[in-house]
């Protein structure tokens, strides 16, 4: 079994180490900022052996370069975004496969937030890293790609068993969980899920991971009709105060 350790950074982003005890590797996926991460795997005495990258934006490449500087590890990144994720090794996309140790993860294409957006799927841990295209209660905003493609993506994610936890990028539960409230207010399991939230983020606490499960009863931007009915939520979801 693979362990996680999630180490908050910058406003709202996690980052983390994936590491298996057999073979004493380390996978780092989404590395914004380094001194934090570096200290996290030291503290463990864990060896950094991989980066994993789910897309281009700088809070999840950032510290690509300084950590393999730092560990001379490997970095794996989407196809297509190669020219943007500093250091690359590796691109990959859906069909490939990467690996944690003796465990297998499967590269599945969801673009929609950026074009060639990659979520890691480790199955026999029952672990998705998803990058900024599935949130806790939420969805990325559609920076490079369309309503149509991103629910084609949220539907590869949903697809997957209901236990899966779900190792989103950010902290944006609190604000999803508002707006999903404006969308079904009477969603009981909402509510409840809502009421756990507010309680943990008053004490500092993460709301991530998720699972499939829950995201399934709760998350608006799953539960959509059809495309019209996820793009008007994803447009009212952009202009939502918070
Ligand atoms: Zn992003
Ligand atoms: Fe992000």
């Amino acid at each position: 079994m693979l362990e996680v350790v999630q180490v908050p950074v910058l406003s709202d982003n996690y980052v983390y180490l994936v590491h298996d005890a057999a073979s004493g590797e380390t996978a780092v996926v989404d590395p914004a900022v380094a001194e934090p991460v570096l200290e996290a795997a030291a503290a463990r005495g864990w060896r950094i052996t991989q980066i994993l990258n789910t897309h281009w934006h700088p809070d999840h490449v950032g510290a690509n370069a300084a950590i393999k500087a730092a560990t001379g590890c490997t970095i794996t990144g989407p196809a297509g975004e190669e020219s943007k994720i500093p250091g690359i090794d590796r691109a990959v996309r859906e069909g490939d496969t990467v690996a944690i140790g003796a465990e297998t993860g499967r590269v599945i294409d969801v673009p929609g937030h950026t074009a060639g957006h990659n979520a890691y799927h480790f199955a026999s841990s029952g672990l998705l890293f998803c990058g900024d295209t599935l949130f806790a209660m939420g969805c990325g905003r559609l920076f490079e790609g369309t309503p149509e493609q991103m629910v084609g993506s949220l539907g590869k994610l949903m697809a997957l068993p209901d236990d899966t936890l779900v190792y989103c990028a950010h902290e944006y539960t609190a604000s999803n969980g508002r707006f999903a409230l404006t969308v079904e207010p009477d969603n009981a399991a909402l509510q409840a899920r809502m009421a756990e939230v507010v309680a943990a983020r008053e004490v500092g606490r993460p709301t991530v991971p998720s699972t499939i499960g829950l995201e399934r009863a709760t998350n608006p931007f799953t539960r959509a009709a059809d495309v019209a009915d996820f793009a008007a939520r994803r447009a009212a979801k952009d202009s939502f105060p918070g």
